[in-house]
């Protein structure tokens, strides 16, 4: 026999709270690494569709390359006096045996991956572009993380001046595309000959000073001379504007080159600045090097790069590929980027607005709003619900929210019925529709047929 229900009776004291559950304590995400969050998908999604779109008008193919590679590819390819090999690498040992790294950075990869594939047997240049993660064990601070995205494109195997410019080019248009304004920093640092008959004069330059020299760069001074000309050091400044200047070093090739790069970005319209002390921190960049900073009044924000890149001559023979494979390319930082979008167009965060709102009441109304949602969405019409929610006042609230212009309520009535309720959300008036019909009635109603 059923029990008869009975009155529940009155607390007649406050509960007391639920205990504190104890547990092991929440993971963090490794320091340096970050969620990329919904609140930022819409910059990822702009971002994303101008890089794409911009690579494939400009004959570029999408590339991706494994996350891990021996760590001899970066040791041979990106130099061991950089600060990538020396001190950024994710390195390990694999349990067969293989001593790999996390990828730092684009480039030796796709050339190692050109050269793999032999691609030097298509016709050149090959256009490659990517969009992928990149992993550097740096100081984490504003703008510089563990774990980072980048957008680039390469252009490989061929040596005319013209693809330098549009390496420079492409970064500086993806920007302004995205909403970000941006100059190119450019030089050219020459043929690996004439930059090593540079770093000896820079050497013999620097070795009368060396007294002035910061310990950090009496260390560059002898491993790596051209870092001295980034180095940050005060006192490096006033000693920087004595030092011998590497288009003063140039052969007559590469100061040709040069003033050819520079003639194709003035015919494209390119914003760039001549920064005689830009070298680059990779040691496989010959010729043309580049960074793209934003226009920006605060002068912190102006001089963290976007962007850089360059020709790279060198790199393939280091990588085996037993013949010169001229090269170049760029890369853009996405979370540096991300941050730059977000201060120019600060709306494009906010959740995109829904045309219809499917809601329901009771389990066979929830069953046929399920498949009219799907019967909406499949013709294009931007419909919303919350089909996990019972009440239909809350409903009817997410809807507002989502700015909805109409909703198709569907409850047990309709369902018998073979109907549904179409209600203006703003005018608050109803209409009852034949249930087949609602696609088309909804078309109807926004001008869509
Ligand atoms: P690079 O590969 O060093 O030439 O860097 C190209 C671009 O990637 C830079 O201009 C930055 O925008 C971005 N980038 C480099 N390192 C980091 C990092 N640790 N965190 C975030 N972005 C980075």
């Amino acid at each position: 026999m059923p029990m008869k229900p009975q009155p529940m009776k009155k607390p007649d004291v406050t509960p007391a709270p639920a205990p504190v559950k104890k547990g092991p304590a929440p993971i963090q995400p490794i320091r340096g690494m970050r969620d990329i969050l919904p609140a930022e998908a819409s910059y990822w999604k702009k971002l994303y569709r101008e890089a794409e779109q911009l690579s494939e008008d400009y004959g570029y193919e999408r590339i991706e390359t494994p996350v891990l590679e021996e760590t001899a590819l970066y040791v041979r390819g990106v130099g061991k006096q950089t600060d990538i090999v020396e001190k950024e690498m994710y390195s390990f040992d694999t349990a067969g045996g293989e001593h790999v790294s996390l990828r730092p950075e684009g480039t030796a990869p796709i050339m190692r991956s050109y050269i793999h594939h032999g691609m030097l047997n298509r016709p050149q240049p090959v256009k490659l572009w990517y969009w992928s993660p990149m992993f550097r064990h740096d100081r984490p601070q504003s703008g510089r993380y563990r774990e980072f995205w980048q957008f680039g494109c390469e252009s490989l195997g061929d040596d005319d001046p013209v693809l330098d410019a549009q390496m420079a080019f492409l970064a500086w248009k993806t920007l302004k595309n995205a909403g970000v304004e941006s100059v190119v920093q450019i030089n050219s640092i020459g043929t690996l000959e004439s930059r090593a008959n540079y770093k000896n004069a820079l050497v013999a330059y620097f070795r009368t000073k060396r007294h002035k020299l910061s310990e950090d760069d009496k260390k560059r001074l002898v491993k790596n001379p051209l870092r001295l000309l980034d180095s940050k050091e005060p006192e490096m400044q006033e000693l920087k504007a004595e030092a011998p200047q590497i288009m003063d070093w140039l052969d007559e090739d590469s100061k040709a080159h040069f003033m050819q790069v520079l003639e194709y970005l003035d015919e494209a319209g390119v914003s760039y600045q001549l920064d005689p002390y830009l070298v680059r921190g990779l040691d496989y960049y010959t010729m043309t090097v580049f960074e793209v900073t934003p226009v920006s009044d605060n002068a912190d924000v102006a001089k963290l790069a976007l962007g850089g890149g360059g020709r790279y001559d060198g790199l393939a023979e280091l990588l085996g590929s037993g013949r010169p494979v001229p090269a170049c390319g760029f890369a853009l930082g996405i979370e540096r980027v991300v941050t730059r979008m977000k201060e120019a167009m600060p709306d494009l965060g906010a959740p995109e607005k829904r045309d219809v709102f499917v809601a329901q009441l009771g389990e066979q109304g929830r069953k046929k709003a399920f498949a009219i949602f799907e019967e909406l969405r499949g013709s294009g019409i931007r419909a919303a619900e919350a089909l996990s929610k019972k009440a239909i006042k809350a409903q009817m609230e997410i809807a507002n929210k989502m700015g909805a212009k109409w909703a198709v309520i569907i409850g047990q009535k309709e369902v018998l019925d073979g109907t549904a309720i179409v209600r203006d959300m703003d005018a608050g008036t109803q209409e009852i529709v034949d249930a087949r019909k609602v696609v088309q009635e909804i078309k109807k109603k926004l001008g869509k047929e």
